[in-house]
């Protein structure tokens, strides 16, 4: 695999004749990765034949600037996980943020309802962000295919919104959750989770599927949301920031089930370390 930190050298890779034929997916991550990483490039590597991975902490997607500070960075540890799945053919761009943002002028985004509620109501600015490194990156890459985890389900309907905008000519691979065995959605932030915080977070995975239960059941969506978030803020060290039953194509807010598909949506904080995850209601 190629390692690469400059944009003109991924351009130049990226544009050799006997490269530029062939289809190319590309997995874009924050590094620090774990297994749900890895399936991504699995995937991306059945369906193309080269990859790119990016591996870049992108400052404008963090609201908290004490999230940024901590999140982890384990570029070693990355590149030898990556080493062991990638070929010749592929490549990593890992860029510093002076490479990704030579100046501070930003484009800004309006995603319609898409960013009205959950990640982006709790997290002002993050979807801009979002919107921002993931358009750069797909001119830098110029991707056939691009690869996100449903883990982040409210990003991913952003990035398709971000495609349509952009018009960007490449296609939007979703990918399911990868959890841990216990249940625990796999998250770069699991690491800094306290022994005691690790050891309950797996309840929020059964809780959710306590919630589907109920739903199945025909329970009112009202009380099983206040039911949820209840149980959730009873566990030790762990509060809600929301708990929301939302359509699973326009993202919106559902206070009564319909016939559509929709998800419950979770964040939590569990002592400074916030979660995420996600559960088909059907
Ligand atoms: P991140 O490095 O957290 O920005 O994530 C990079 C990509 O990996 C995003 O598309 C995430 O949705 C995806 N991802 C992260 N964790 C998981 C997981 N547990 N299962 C599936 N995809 C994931």
């Amino acid at each position: 695999m190629q390692i690469f930190t400059q944009i003109e050298e991924v351009r130049r890779f990226r544009n050799l004749p006997e490269q530029a034929e062939k289809s190319l997916g590309f997995v874009p991550t924050m590094g620090a990765l774990h297994e749900g990483h890895l399936a991504l490039v699995r995937c991306a590597k059945s369906e193309n034949k080269r990859v790119a991975i990016s591996i870049f902490v992108n400052p404008i997607q963090f609201n908290n600037p004490e999230d940024l500070r901590l999140y982890p960075r384990t570029l070693e540890r990355d590149l030898e996980m990556l080493g062991s799945v990638l070929e010749d053919d592929d490549f990593v761009f890992a860029p510093e943020a002076e490479e990704m943002y030579p100046d501070s002028r930003h484009q800004l985004y309006d995603f319609g309802t898409l960013e009205k509620s959950m990640e982006g109501l709790h997290r002002p600015g993050h979807f801009n962000g979002v919107g921002v490194v993931v358009d750069r990156l797909f001119r830098i890459v110029e991707p056939d295919r691009a690869y996100f985890g449903e883990k982040d389900y409210q990003q991913l309907a952003i990035i398709r919104r971000l495609v349509e905008i952009e018009k960007h000519g490449v296609t939007i691979v979703p990918c399911p959750i990868i959890r841990e065995n216990d249940g625990l959605a796999m998250s770069s932030r699991n690491v800094r989770l306290s022994i005691e915080n690790r050891r309950n977070a797996p309840r929020l995975y059964s809780l959710l599927q306590e919630t589907r239960q109920r739903i199945q059941e025909g329970a009112d969506l009202r009380p099983v949301q206040q039911q949820l978030t209840h149980s959730i803020d009873r566990i030790p060290g762990f509060k809600t920031d929301y708990v929301c039953f939302a359509d699973e194509a326009t993202l919106e807010p559902l206070n009564f089930a319909t016939n559509r598909p929709f998800r419950c949506f979770i964040a939590v904080n569990a002592g400074d370390v916030r979660l995420i995850d996600n559960l088909p209601m059907y």
